[in-house]
This record gives structure tokens, sequence and C-alpha cells, in this order.
């Protein structure tokens, strides 16, 4: 009987490039588990979409200067370009949380909200929070940083620790410190509203946990058991100015807290889907019927939302919809022993993959890689025996060669499959097992499993085929060799069958090989009457050494320098251009190196832009009054292309402090702010990192 599936991947912050430690968390299992149940007749329903609320939204769009919509939809747009282009994600619904991309999100939101209200999960609390006296504002989430009171991690952010990955209360943290200005916060009472969680755990939560974790992975149960123990009640709404609006009167500047709205996102994304395609009823049919089987991938991050909280969601609205029959949650995914870092350059720009690798091949990599019980690495040496022994030595291998011969010596005409030998039957018996036992692994959410057990039967093929000597018999024994042949066609075909999920372009091409074409991915074997193939271009390209230890040389820079070395940096600046900042004289850039003393002569100081305004007479120029700490300093610059006076308030900034002051069109400017250009050439200000006091050197 086929089945109804709900497929989710966790939907990606519209904040930042996706990296492969993300693909390989939540998209390219999914997407290979989605392929999979397609070619077994299940109807499957693939949703994903940025979620475009939430404090590392609004704080990083306020950082570049840029409205949040505008901010969001950027990186809405890049990271589905990634997640198609670069590994070949196929989803059926993707769009987002932000209202102008999604017009049925708020509304069911809201309507999440006050149902669990309704039911007496939510209720009402008055409590200290973090503000900042010196920009007038509630400091929720990652406003604040400082030391994870778990785990001791000096950069956990206000609401929950990138390292040990659990949910934080701020107010616990040492040391905490205000993301925007580094000042310390104070505490200001505010109104919120609180997931009664103890109240869920007990009345459905334990129990329902209890009775899945038989089925579930157990790296996700350990954690979530451990959660369970922890479970205190949360609130759910924050001070902020963008998000979905508190539905209640009297709530103005109170909006959702992301995580709450964000996994609504999976539902309210379906409905867009189900309604712009003319069905609306399907939407609920779907997602209120038992039956379907709702499955979210995630990375280790999201394990607690999705197995606790966000089940006890939507078993609290008590409106009938399904919860999750299972979260194969993967642990981290690192590059070279070390965590993906975009900022500091830690990660596999796609300049260095794309165009030069497949989808497929990258794909297959990291699917063999993919950290399903365990943290694993991205290796590059890895990355090269996988594709180099198992693509093309093995599987390409075998395809090539069999399809070649039959195109030299048999004109590409095979004979019907008749009555196999032996050796025959036990290849041909050899793949339905493989079939089988890849059907388990995927179900069971093993990927590197199938990969293994693929390229196992792959070798198993290859062996056949050395075995019966093929270009011996065809001298000696002419029929008997076309029969091997058709045979090996058989393989051929079965293991284009089996890595579809996993190496969709490569299955493809190779079904090509047969006419007539067989389009249908799920015909589990070919007709058995006489055959016709032809040969293929080559399927896979070896990756060779150099390109391996271009990378690593590139992350060996990174290492040693600790920023960013990008593979395609962007070109120097041409003499004929102006500088990114026109604060102070600039000479032309040294042709040669200096000495360290001449570098350690140049005071950088961390700094808090205090109030902004436009230069009376000059539209590229802004006047700014910039505090460092000890002293404010006037300092006018030449950003005004790239930011309004209004999104620079507030905004952290580097320092030239011991520069010659100098007038420009009349105001004296006492310094000159470091920036770099981004891919517009616009110049964006450099931000010292979280927790630098103003005034604070840097070195
Ligand atoms: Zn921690």
């Amino acid at each position: 009987m086929p089945e109804n599936v709900i497929v989710t991947s966790a939907l990606p912050y519209a904040n930042g490039p996706i990296h492969f430690g993300h693909v390989v968390g939540a998209y390219l299992p999914a997407d290979i588990y989605v392929r999979f149940r397609r070619m077994r007749g299940d109807h499957v329903h693939f949703v994903c979409g940025t979620d475009e609320h939430g404090v590392a939204i609004t704080l990083k769009a306020e950082q570049a200067g840029k409205d949040y919509q505008a901010y969001v939809d950027h990186w809405h747009k890049e990271i589905r370009r990634t997640l198609e282009e670069l590994v070949g994600i196929r989803f059926d619904a993707f769009s987002g949380t932000s209202h102008a991309r999604n017009p049925h999100h708020r509304e069911l939101a809201q309507r999440f909200f006050l149902d669990l209200l309704h039911n007496g999960y939510l209720f009402e609390k008055t409590e200290e929070q973090f503000f900042s006296p010196s920009l007038g504002r509630f400091l929720p989430d990652r406003y604040v940083e400082g030391t994870c009171y778990l785990c001791g991690f000096d950069e956990a952010r206000g609401d929950e620790c990138p390292r040990c990955g659990k949910y934080l209360d701020a107010r616990r943290l040492a040391n905490p410190l205000c993301t925007i200005d580094g000042q310390p916060p104070v505490l200001k009472a505010t109104k919120h509203w609180y997931l009664d969680l103890p109240k869920l755990k007990q009345e459905w939560v334990q129990g329902w946990f209890e009775g899945k974790a038989a089925d579930w992975k157990a790296n996700v149960k350990a954690f979530v058991a451990n959660d369970l123990e922890e479970l205190r009640e949360r609130p759910e709404t924050r001070d902020l100015p963008w998000g979905v609006p508190v539905p209640l009167p009297g709530t103005d500047g109170k909006v959702l807290y992301v995580w709450f709205d964000a996994p609504i996102g999976y539902l309210s994304i379906s409905k867009q889907y189900f309604a712009e395609r003319g069905e609306p009823e399907r939407f609920e049919r779907l997602w209120k019927d038992p039956s379907t089987r709702l499955i979210h991938f995630v990375g280790k991050d999201n394990i607690t939302f999705h197995c606790l909280i966000f089940p006890a969601m939507l078993y609290g609205t008590k409106a009938g919809w399904i919860v999750p029959a299972n979260v194969p949650a993967n642990e981290f995914f690192q590059l070279e022993g070390r965590k993906f870092n975009t900022s500091t350059g830690w990660f596999i720009p796609e300049e260095s993959v794309r165009g030069r690798f497949s989808t497929d091949a990258l794909r297959y990599a990291l699917c063999t890689m993919m950290p399903e019980t365990a943290d694993a690495d991205w290796s590059w040496k890895e990355f090269q025996a996988r594709v180099n022994a198992d693509l093309n030595d093995n599987l390409g291998n075998f395809v090539a060669r069999s399809l070649r011969f039959a195109e030299r010596f048999l004109e590409s005409e095979l004979p019907p499959l008749g009555q196999p030998a032996p050796r025959d039957r036990e290849i041909l018996a050899a793949a339905g097992a493989a079939a089988a036992d890849m059907a388990a692994a995927f179900l069971r959410f093993e990927f590197r499993r199938a990969c293994q057990r693929l390229m196992a039967f792959s070798s198993e093929c290859n062996r056949y085929y050395d075995e019966m000597q093929p270009w011996v018999l065809r001298k000696q024994d002419p029929a008997r060799c076309r029969q091997v042949l058709r045979v090996c066609a058989e393989l051929v075909h079965s293991l284009a069958i089996l890595a579809a999920p996993i190496l969709p372009d490569t299955a493809q091409k190779v079904l090509g090989a047969f006419l007539p074409a067989h389009d249908d991915a799920g015909r589990p074997s070919l007709p058995p009457g006489p055959l016709r193939v032809q040969p293929l271009p080559t399927l896979f390209t070896k990756v060779e050494d150099k390109v391996v230890e271009e990378e690593l040389a590139r992350l060996r820079a990174v290492a040693k320098g600790g920023t960013a070395a990008a593979p395609a940096a962007p070109p120097a600046r041409k003499p004929d251009e102006k500088p990114a900042t026109a604060g102070a004289p600039q000479a032309a850039a040294p042709a040669g190196a200096i000495a360290y003393e001449s570098f350690a002569a140049v005071e950088l100081r961390a700094g808090t832009v205090r109030a902004a305004r436009r230069h009376p007479d000059a539209d590229k120029l802004l006047v700014l009054e910039v505090g460092l700490g000890s002293e404010t300093r006037t300092i006018v610059a030449g950003i005004a292309a790239s930011y309004t006076p209004e999104a620079l308030q507030g905004h952290r900034v580097v320092v030239v402090a011991n520069l010659a002051p100098r007038k420009l069109r009349g105001i004296e400017s006492q310094g000159m702010l470091l920036a770099a250009d981004d891919a517009e050439g616009k110049p964006r200000l450099l931000t010292p990192g979280p927790g630098t006091p103003d005034g604070a050197k840097v070195k």
C-alpha cells in the first residue's frame, strides 16, 4: 500500500550562505529519502523554505544596514539556488515565513498561538529581561552573548548555545554583553507568553516520546531523553520589530518567538503550495490524516524543537494536526576536523566545487561522510578517494566496460535473457539482495550503509565480468559471450535503479543507454526480450591530486591567518577607483610588503556609531559621531551609498584612531573607518566581534 509521507527539511535561516555542514544534515538525506520513497510508489510531499524571522536576521540586517525584507529576500534566493543547483535538492514546496513571501504564514502561526492560549498551554508572565539603556530597546536572544552556563562555551547566544546545542536562559549567561554595542545589559520588566511545557510533558509529551522512541535513531533518543528531564516553561514571544505579531490587543511591539513560528512554516508553506495549485482542501486533508507519516529531517541543533517543543505545540492546539512519526536528526559535520565557519573562511566556497565536480559526485561523497550517528568530517582526501575509487573505478567502470564491449563487438544488439546459467542466476539474485538491503537502509535512515551496499554490489558485478572474461568468450563461445553481456546489461540497469536516489543524474544517463529509453526509474527490470544498448559518455571524472592540494593549501592559509583567504578574492581596487572610505587622505597602495613596525604604528580601535547624519555639502559622505570608550570622534566617511544614517545608529565599527585630522568639504574628520567592498563594489563597514568594548585596540 502506498503511504502518504510529508518530508520536511529544517528551514534554513535567511541570514547567510548555506554550507555543506547544513546540506549533509537536513537537505541531502531528505532528498535521497524522498526520491527513494517515490520510487517505491509512495505519495511524498517535500516541504522546505527559509526561516525569515528572529534575532539572527534582525541583527544581521541591522548590521548590514538593510531593510529586513530585502535582507531575507536576498538570502532566500541564494539558499534556494545553492540547494537546487549545487546538490540537486528538488523540493515540492519551497517558500518562506515572511508575510510578503507567504501570506498564509502569519494567520496560521497566530491561530496556533490562540489555540494554545485557549487550551491553557500558554500563560502570561511579567519578567525581567535584558535591556540596553543606551539603545533604548530590549535585547532578546542573540542581541546578548556570554558564556554558556552548561558547557562553558564563551560565545553562547542569549537563546541557545552553538556548541552544546542547548536552549539557554539569557539571564543565566556569565559575562553577558550586548552584541550591538558590547556593553553589559541591564534587566527590565516586560510581559510575555510562556509555553507550559511541564504541563504538556505530563499530559502527553512524555508518554508519546516513550512510545515513539523505539523506532528513533539512538543519537536522537539519547539527546531527547536528556532534554525531557530539563523541560521547563519557555517564553514564546519577544520584544522585536520583525516577526508574526502577537494576536492580542495591547501587544504592540511584541512578536512570536522565531522558534514558535518557524516550524509552523512547514504547514504554512504546504498550505500556500496547495492554495496556489487550486487545491486548498488538500492541505488539511494531508496534515490531519492520522495515516500520513510526517518526517522531519534536521541537524543536531534542531533536535529539541522538532522532537519535543513542536510536537507539543501540534498536540496542544487540539486541532487534529498530525505529529512527527520520526525525526532522523544528524550530528554535527565539520570540515577537516574544524567547525564550518563562513566568516573566518573555514568552509568550502562554491567556486571550489561548482563546475568542477558533478552534483552526483558531491551527493555521493557527502552521503558517505554523513554524520548519521556521530559527528563526522568532510575531508578532501576522502572526497577524492570516494569519487575515484567508488564512482569512477567501481561503478563507472562496470557500466562503461559493459556498454562499450556490447557496442564494439556485438553491434549493441543483445539476445533475450532466455535461460541464464547458474552463475548468471547467482549474480542476478545478488541484485535483488542489494535492492532489499538498500531499501531497508533507506527506511532506517542509514544512508551511508546504502552507499556501501551499492558499491559492494557494483564490486560483485565487476567480479562477474572479470570471471566471465567476455574478451575470451568472444572468440571461443560467441553465443555465451552475448548471453553474458545480456546479463551485464541487466546489472547495469539494476545499478542505475539502485543508485537513483543518491545519484539521480547518473541514473538518468545510464537508463538512457537502453533503447527504447526507460524513463521510468521505478521499473524493477528490463524487458526480457532482445535489447539494444548504446555507449555513454564518461560518467565520472577523477579528482586529481592537484585539486586536493589546492583546497588543503587554502584551508592551511585560513588556519594560519585566522581569517578568510577566499579562493576567488574580489579583484583589487583599480588605481582610478575611489577608496571605500573618504574619511582621511589615502595614498596609493604600496607595491611591496611593509615592515611590522609600519603596521604597528597604525592605531585601530573598536567603536560604536552614536549618531549619524548626511553631509550637508556632499551626497556621498556621512558625518558620524563615533564612541571610542573614553571619547567621541567626528568622522566623515564616504559610505552614503551603502548605509542610511538611521541604519548606522548603534553600528559597531573599526576606527583608524591616529590619523592626522583632515577637513572634508568643510567638516573635520578625526579618523577613518575600515570597510571592505561587497560583491556590488559598495563599501561595508568592518565590525569588531561581540563582547569587544568601545576603545579596545584592534591588532
Ligand atoms: Zn553550551
